[in-house]
């Protein structure tokens, strides 16, 4: 399998060249020249595996670059149960009859990010031998609290990685912030930025395509790569967890081989929805892969009308790791609706850049309609929708689920569509406790209390212990506590790397 740039001249490269580069140097993103088809006969040979087994079927056709033994001992290295805390990786719960939650965050983070950052550095080590790099990789990381924390956590002591984590100064949450500055690891360094996050996003880009900074670091034998979900090596692994599940629900006889099933997911960046849309390609029986946004709500926009436009104001939601207004991953599903064809693509992302907005083609439109369904929710019905969640299924749900499943019974109310369907959980609710506390507990008792109280309420309110990568945060010792200006973060990057 070789891939191209969404907005190259067709190119090809390995498997192993894109994960090392992670973006293509005419600024577009790496997909596959073809999608290997998965035939419902091998659907069915994946019932009997484990979560790592399974992945490694999927990532074999994309990475044919790698041998088998080397994909083997990638997931076996990610998913074990020293990383996660469950024992089928990403366990399917069930709410109803025709209802089902897919638990993407028993990873060390507590989010889903991990079910792709704990293999992708793997993979990235495996592809440097491959290339013949013999230096080091620096991998730079803009974060708004998620991938940060799931990016050291998986490039921790790697051998040749280094890690730089810049985080908004008081854009994250106390439990988010205190993940990241009592990170231990000897090649990670972790910086607040003086801004909001897309000052820290920016001031990353820059140093990206900052020639001179390049050069001195090269000095120190190091090369930058990204960590972010424009990476094919973050997105790979994550078409595997919509073949896991429904290799899990024929397990579990609640579908039969064949049966075509609906995947609701929570969407911020269009990393993970993508990854189903893949998945949807390569013969995985799915009806609609629906899309579900809070207040920010550019993508609903865009698969309603065909016009995305992020001239709008950026809202901050109780589901802060889907405020994003420009969601990278879409440019992917483009380029493959237009039949790989890059001439498209670069005036889209040029009228993007130059004015904000771009509208697709009714053709394009059509064939996203037949695909996708989408909807957003509000704060006040997420909250509502974690309080039902609990009075009828007796289910703990962290607000990014929540935003998923309003959509979803906004999606029933409109289709009575009476597929099976499956709501993607992209965080524990311990992650964003406080807001899972508040839609649950008596307003009295959780006034003027601190996130690590609400912890402990919240944990003995559901009867579940607290997640071992939350617990006793606020115990740990600071090891990260330098606070950058925007205008520094190059410098803040050499002086680690002179470290
Ligand atoms: C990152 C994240 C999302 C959004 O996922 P995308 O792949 O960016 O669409 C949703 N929920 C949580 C908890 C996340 O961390």
């Amino acid at each position: 399998m070789f891939y191209e740039s969404t907005r190259g001249d067709g190119k090809l490269i390995t498997s192993a060249e894109a994960i090392q580069q992670g973006i293509s140097p005419d600024g577009g993103l790496f997909i596959p020249e073809s999608k290997p088809i998965i035939k419902l006969d091998e659907i069915f040979s994946l019932v009997q595996k484990s979560y790592g087994e399974r992945c490694a079927e999927i990532l074999k056709p994309y990475l044919s670059d790698f041998t088998s033994d080397e994909i083997t001992q990638c997931v076996n290295d990610a998913y074990n149960n020293s990383n996660f805390d469950h024992p089928d990786i990403a366990p399917v719960a069930n709410l109803d009859r025709g209802l089902s939650v897919l638990e993407l965050w028993h990873g060390p983070t507590c989010a889903f990010k991990d079910m792709a950052l704990q293999i992708l550095p793997r993979l990235l080590v495996k592809s440097m031998e491959k290339t013949g790099e013999a230096g080091n990789i620096l991998i730079l990381v803009a974060t708004s609290g998620d991938t940060g924390k799931a990016a050291l956590e998986g490039f921790k002591d790697v051998p040749h990685t280094a890690i730089v984590v810049f985080y908004p100064e008081q854009g994250v949450s106390e439990v988010q912030k205190l993940q990241m500055i009592t990170q231990e690891g000897n090649n990670v360094g972790v910086f607040a930025v003086r801004g909001n996050f897309d000052d820290a996003q920016s001031g990353v880009k820059e140093i990206f395509g900052d020639t001179a900074t390049a050069q001195i670091i090269s000095k120190y034998n190091y090369k930058f790569s990204s960590a972010n979900s424009i990476n094919w090596g973050r997105l790979v692994p994550q078409i595997a967890y919509y073949f896991s599940a429904y290799a899990e629900l024929i397990k579990q006889g609640r579908i039969q081989l064949g049966e075509k099933v609906n995947y609701v997911v929570p969407t911020g960046n269009f990393g993970n929805i993508l990854a189903g849309f893949y998945a949807r390609e390569m013969g995985l029986p799915v009806n609609k892969l629906i899309c579900a946004s809070n207040a920010n709500d550019v993508l609903d926009e865009f698969i309603k009308t065909g016009v995305y436009n992020r001239m709008r104001e950026f809202k901050k939601t109780l589901s802060p790791s889907m405020d994003i207004l420009i969601s990278s991953n879409l440019e992917r599903l483009l380029f493959e609706l237009t039949g790989h064809n890059p001439e498209p693509v670069r005036k889209w992302m040029s009228q993007l850049k130059q004015s904000g907005s771009y509208q697709v083609e009714e053709e394009i439109r059509e064939k996203i309609l037949g695909i996708f369904w989408s909807s957003f929710a509000t704060d006040k019905e997420t909250m509502q929708t974690i309080r039902g969640a609990y009075q009828c299924y007796n289910y703990v749900m962290d607000t990014h689920t929540a935003v998923g499943l309003n959509v979803y019974e906004k999606y029933l109310a409109e289709s009575s569509d009476p597929s099976y369907t499956v709501i993607v959980s992209t965080a524990s609710p311990f992650k964003f406790n406080a807001s899972v506390a508040r839609a649950l507990l008596d307003e009295e008792k959780t006034h003027g209390k601190s996130e690590f109280d609400l912890l402990e309420m919240l944990s003995e309110f559901s009867q579940m212990p607290v997640p071992a990568g939350l617990k006793d945060l606020d115990l740990r010792p600071v090891l990260h506590s330098e606070v950058v200006e925007k205008n520094n973060m190059k410098q803040a990057v050499l002086s680690f790397i002179k470290k």
